[in-house]
């Protein structure tokens, strides 16, 4: 019997505006930050997760969190299991709390800090990595740890249960081809728009030298210097190459159809966020006007609820579920779960900070359990901090493979959480950010 003791957080923020790393027409200047959750037990084990942020704000983000996680203080890990659905549930439904949402923002984020720090825990306890400890779940607790309120229209338990159970057969194949081949990843290290056209065509050519099956550059802040930087790109990989952009919701509905319509000629993979993430119609009429180049986004969504309306109003053809912006593995599961049944594939989105140490193991247990293996699924990867991390995510020939330690992921260096805790880590404190 292991019990959940005490919670701490830590306020990690690592200053990454200084290199113009994850700069795109919105974020001119992020700090790549982690509201970081530790739910200490009585045994040995810790269970760890992080929301990203970009720096300014992540206070607001780890107040948050630390109301959240009074609520599961006390706890024994196999009832927690038992009840993850329930206490999802709770975690949302909060009378009080429930105003500064719902299901969307702080306190959204701060429910799926707890969760992902529980299945942290499950995970480790039962010595499972999480795509594995998740993989090996019987269909029917999958389907009990989702909330099905606000998307029983879309999505309901008999249904959840039937795309699983259609896969169970599968699983044990799909799990050998995952660990011997891993899930195919594509990058945006070359994409930023602060970098030199030198830097995004060098950093390009590694890119596709190292095996990754699409490279994304980011878009939105000047039609002629995306026109520019697309017709270099095409000129270094050829016509054929998959490359997708990003605007990071710079545009109205109008302008982006008109400025994807006036770049259809690079044969995009994807435009990615072309505007706000709660306008889904928007997206749907962008999707309709700019066809054939596919619509994508998600790493905003706020809920599943956003994602079935996206869904349900064939806005989008790929989907990016992000690690922390939704409610953690249980609103995730939710998801990927609607995804498979209106056939999208999802394309986790990662980068920030432990977001592709996080994310890797929904994608790998869609590739066992759910959608199994096929051409649809890339997993974003961005080659920065991830030395902060127990456990890098690792790249082989351009696909994720499957970590090894237990757990979800998200396990930081107590170094590095003690060197970049903001504002009195040793970084810092130094004023080396000045
Ligand atoms: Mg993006």
């Amino acid at each position: 019997m292991t019990r959940i003791i005490s919670s701490e957080s830590f306020d990690v923020r690592f200053p990454t505006s200084t290199m113009l790393d994850g700069s795109d027409a919105m974020n001119a200047d992020p700090d790549y930050s982690a509201a970081y959750l530790r739910l200490k037990t009585d045994n040995s084990i810790t269970g760890d997760s992080l929301v990203f942020t970009i720096g300014r704000g992540n206070e607001v983000q780890i107040a948050a969190i630390n109301i959240l996680a009074e609520k599961v203080v006390g706890l024994d890990l196999d009832d927690a299991f038992t009840n993850i659905g329930a206490i999802a549930k709770e975690l949302s439904s909060d009378s009080q709390l429930r105003w500064l949402g719902p299901d969307k923002g702080v306190f959204h984020m701060a429910a799926g800090a707890v969760l992902n720090a529980l299945w942290d825990l499950f995970s480790k306890n039962k010595g499972q990595p999480l795509w594995k400890f998740l993989s090996d779940m019987k269909p029917k607790e999958i389907v009990g740890a989702i909330d099905f309120r606000y998307i029983s229209d879309a999505l309901n338990s008999d249904e959840a249960l039937e795309i699983l159970n259609r896969q169970e057969a599968n699983k044990s194949k799909n799990e050998s081809l995952l660990l011997s081949r891993g899930v195919p990843a594509y990058t945006t290290t070359p994409g930023w728009l602060g970098y030199s056209d030198e830097k995004m065509l060098k950093l390009t050519q590694e890119a596709v030298s190292e095996g990754f099956s699409l490279v994304k550059f980011k878009c939105g802040k000047s039609l002629i210097d995306d026109r520019r930087r697309l017709t270099k790109i095409r000129e270094l990989v050829g016509p054929d190459f998959p490359i997708a952009i990003d605007a990071n919701q710079v545009w109205d509905v109008d302008s982006a159809i008109s400025w994807i319509n006036s770049l259809s000629e690079f044969n995009l993979r994807w435009i990615e966020e072309p505007t706000h993430p709660d306008d889904v119609l928007g997206h749907a009429r962008i999707a309709r006007e700019v066809s054939p180049t596919p619509v994508a986004t998600g790493e905003m969504a706020s809920s599943r609820i956003i994602f079935k309306q996206l869904l349900q109003s064939k806005a989008i053809s790929v989907m990016q579920i992000d690690a922390s912006r939704v409610a953690g593995v249980n609103e995730n599961i939710a998801n990927v779960l609607m995804a498979a049944k209106f056939g999208i594939p999802v394309c986790p989105h990662a980068g920030g900070v432990g977001l592709c140490e996080m994310v890797q193991h929904i994608a790998m247990w869609d590739s066992v359990s759910v959608t199994g293996h096929h051409s649809g699924r890339v997993v974003e990867y961005v080659d920065h901090l991830h030395e902060h991390f127990l456990e890098p995510a690792l790249i082989s020939k351009g696909h994720y493979m499957p970590p090894t330690l237990p757990g979800a992921g998200a396990n930081m260096h107590q170094s590095s959480i003690d060197t970049y805790v903001f504002p009195l880590g040793e970084y810092w404190m130094n004023g080396a950010h000045t």
